[in-house]
């Protein structure tokens, strides 16, 4: 079986770049009208992770957002946008961001995600508690900015989803999970499937490399994606970005299971031809040498990555203290002081931190399996 995708190339974020280059990505895909219908409620989840200026490439561009809001608005549906950020409140985040400027002079709805469901799950997390908001929507497009991610490797069209969990229930998936990425990613493809959006569409027209999905660079690369298919969606980005599949969490367990549209050689493109704008990865964050596992925990603890506290940056906010899912953080005398016992390396801190004040520090050996492309 196949599993369409389209591609678009747009080297801007001006209104009518946009407006013009999205018609043409969904047009294979049967355009906006393949997917809304007169009079539903449509919910847009766009990529809120932090309130920072669009030109940081964190958040979904506010551009891409209005031309979908309208695209959907001119198929007849009810626009509503809404998403969870990792800190801070959604409505300051979606201020902070552009995004919530936009929605208002569309005249849609914001969805503050503040209640949330629960939803009985099938693998390791027995039960999963989304957003009530996501879940009343009756049709979900999915906004995702593809960024490298310092502990999945990518995050596009299923991490995008992890934001449908209401705030600090996420840091508590996060401690669940440890600092198990295969887990993790286990249970991100488990909730992508609870959620299933109709329509997933990418901004990469500006990207993210390095030290995503918050501290990292932004990368022109003059590409919006579409398809209903997440995890072909997530195939076509790593090819475009020369992520490897085998180091994005997702889609490596994805094709573990065989599960269906995660193989490059099983999508069907349409639009513009394939191109390749490498991206660079996100440091490696753990490692294992493929020891048996008795030895791996005493040895994690020297070899693995870990958060490191600049001291000249932070400012005592006490941000990160909130979010770290086992309370391995604190502030002591001025100081922020974590105990590296307790961190489970989920590095929701670094991810979180609104200063930069928080770099991952790597081992010696984990080092040198970078240097010598092991890691
Ligand atoms: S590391 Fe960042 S989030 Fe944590 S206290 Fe310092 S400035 Fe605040
Ligand atoms: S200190 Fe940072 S990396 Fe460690 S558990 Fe807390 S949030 Fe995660």
């Amino acid at each position: 079986m196949k599993y369409s995708v389209s591609l678009q190339r747009c080297e801007t974020y001006i209104p009518a770049d946009i407006e013009g280059a999205l018609k043409k990505l969904l047009a294979p895909l049967g355009g906006m009208g393949a997917f809304v219908k007169n009079g539903q409620r449509v919910l847009i989840k766009p990529n809120m992770l932090a309130g920072r200026h669009p030109d940081r490439a964190v958040t979904t561009h506010p551009e891409v957002l209005r031309a979908v809001i309208r695209m959907v608005q001119a198929a007849g549906g009810i626009a509503s946008v809404g998403d969870s950020p990792g800190m801070g409140t959604a409505a300051k985040v979606a201020r902070q961001s552009g995004l919530m400027e936009v929605i208002e002079e569309c005249g849609a709805t914001f969805a503050p995600f503040s209640d949330s469901v629960p939803v009985q799950s099938t693998h390791f997390f027995h039960e999963l508690e989304l957003a009530r908001d996501i879940l009343d929507a009756e049709v979900i497009i999915n906004l995702p900015k593809l960024k490298t991610h310092q502990m999945m490797g990518m995050t596009c069209a299923v991490k995008n989803l992890f934001g449908a969990v209401v705030g600090l229930r996420k840091p508590k998936l996060h401690l669940q999970a440890g600092s198990d990425k295969k887990l993790f990613a286990r249970m991100l493809l488990d909730l992508a499937g609870k959620i299933q959006p109709a329509l997933t569409i990418v901004d990469a027209v500006v990207a993210m490399e390095g030290e995503g999905p918050g501290s990292g660079d932004p990368k022109e690369m003059g590409a919006l994606l579409a398809g209903s298919n997440l995890l072909a969606v997530d195939a076509l980005a790593c090819h475009l970005s020369a992520l490897p599949p085998s180091q994005v969490w997702t889609q490596k367990i994805a094709l573990e299971l065989r599960m269906a549209g995660a193989r490059f050689e099983d999508l069907e493109l349409h639009g513009a031809p394939l191109f390749c704008i490498p991206l660079k990865p996100a440091k490696p964050t753990d490692i294992h040498f493929g020891l048996p596992k008795a030895l791996q925990t005493p040895l994690e603890k020297s070899l693995t990555a870990r958060p490191r506290v600049k001291p000249e940056r932070c400012r005592i906010c006490g941000d990160c203290v909130k979010a770290c899912p086992p309370e391995a953080m604190r502030i002591e005398k001025d100081q922020l002081r974590i105990d590296l016992d307790r961190c489970i390396r989920c590095f929701c801190c670094h991810e979180l931190c609104p200063h930069a004040a928080l770099s991952i520090h790597q081992g010696l050996l984990l080092r040198m399996a970078a240097f010598f492309g092991r890691a």
